[in-house]
């Protein structure tokens, strides 16, 4: 099929061999934001997620649907948010359904808050292996630590290392001075910022309102090299973010949007099967052909077309990207969406939601 992912090689044979962390290389990712909710908001988040969001998760029918065209990707399947872990038991629900589908998901992305006990862990994580679940995803860095407790990282680490063995275990192995110094990092403003300014996010989301600050301006001729999503770097134009052989991770939300690069809809699952998009062409629109084919230059244009006012200088290439994106959402709602990732409603509510 046309869209598969970069890897030929069957995705579980691939596991079974190396380990979900090194198939995630080859075979890129694919995942299913369960609910944009989260259990705590970092600074960094691309998604802007946090516990104020609506309590909205995928419907369990839904779900089942999308992880099985999901792992006809051949890519690493796995449920993210949010914290999907916030409502476990629509969670639970949603991986039993698909463990009798045949569309369990290959990993789980969490930050650990939820690890409260030995028992809870271990029980959960169990139950989560014996529906056909490989491995977990733990998030460990001074955003994250500076809400989550050191020793349920450490806890939910452990434990996911004891059920599914390390290499399925997709994180930093940390000791607890390791994580508390993380925490004191992420608590500390000064220091946090020392740690934004070394380790720069893409700067979309949360990340591009709360962290821009932290960096310079740059005319916009210095910004057409920056990296993208995960590493590469640039000319203009962000193609490889909308080839659906290429790109880095796809994305369906629970309002079935596809997505790229946070908060850019491709198509939405409700209307079109995941191989119709990604075979014959993500939807057609002016600000998606701009976007990839001439990058935010483009999209610059296309948003002072609507009035909007250039600045002089942006923090990076995707900073741009996010800034006009802001701008455009009311004009393209079905392509800018939704209102979780943007941090507020388009004055046109999107269909899509
Ligand atoms: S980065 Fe992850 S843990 Fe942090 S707010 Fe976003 S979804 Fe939640
Ligand atoms: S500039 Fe925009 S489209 Fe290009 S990689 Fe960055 S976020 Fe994605």
């Amino acid at each position: 099929m046309a869209y598969m992912g970069p890897n030929p090689t069957d995705v579980n044979q691939t596991i079974a061999e190396v380990g979900i962390a090194r198939a995630i290389g080859s075979h890129h990712v694919a995942s299913l934001l369960f609910t944009y909710r989260c259990t705590i908001a970092c600074g960094h988040c691309l998604f802007a997620c946090s516990p104020t969001l609506p309590d909205v998760c995928c419907e369990l029918d839904e779900a089942v649907d999308w992880l099985g065209q999901l792992l006809s990707t051949n890519r690493v399947v796995h449920i993210a948010g949010g914290e999907a872990m916030i409502a476990w038991d629509r969670l639970l629900a949603v991986c039993r359904a698909a463990s009798a589908a045949g569309a369990m998901p290959h990993f789980i992305e969490s930050n650990a808050s939820w690890a409260t006990s030995d028992v809870l862990v271990r029980e959960r994580l169990t139950l989560l292996r014996d529906l056909g679940l490989r491995g977990m995803l733990y998030s460990a860095d001074p955003y994250h630590q500076a809400f989550v407790p050191p020793e349920r990282r450490l806890r939910a680490y452990t434990i996911a290392v004891e059920v599914f063995g390390a290499q399925n275990v997709i994180a930093a192995d940390l000791t607890l001075p390791q994580l508390e110094e993380l925490r004191e990092i992420g608590r500390d403003e000064q220091r946090l910022a020392d740690y934004t300014r070394s380790h720069p996010p893409n700067l979309v989301g949360r990340a591009g309102d709360s962290l821009a600050a932290h960096f310079p301006d740059r005319p916009l001729d210095e910004l057409a090299g920056d990296r993208l999503w995960h590493g590469e770097h640039s000319q203009r134009h962000c193609q490889i973010e909308f080839d659906p052989r290429r790109m880095w991770e796809i994305h369906i939300d629970p309002y079935g949007n596809l997505q790229t690069c946070c908060g850019i809809v491709l198509g939405n699952l409700r209307r079109r099967s995941l191989a119709d998009l990604m075979g014959n062409g993500f939807d057609d629109s002016a600000v998606l052909r701009a976007v990839r084919d001439d990058g935010p230059f483009a999209l610059l244009a296309l948003a002072e077309s609507h009035g909007y006012q250039r600045r002089p200088g942006y923090k990076q290439k995707c900073h741009l990207c996010w800034e006009v994106r802001r701008h455009l959402r009311t004009y393209y709602p079905e392509q800018l969406g939704p209102d979780e990732v943007y941090g507020e409603p388009s004055s046109t509510p999107p269909s899509s939601r």
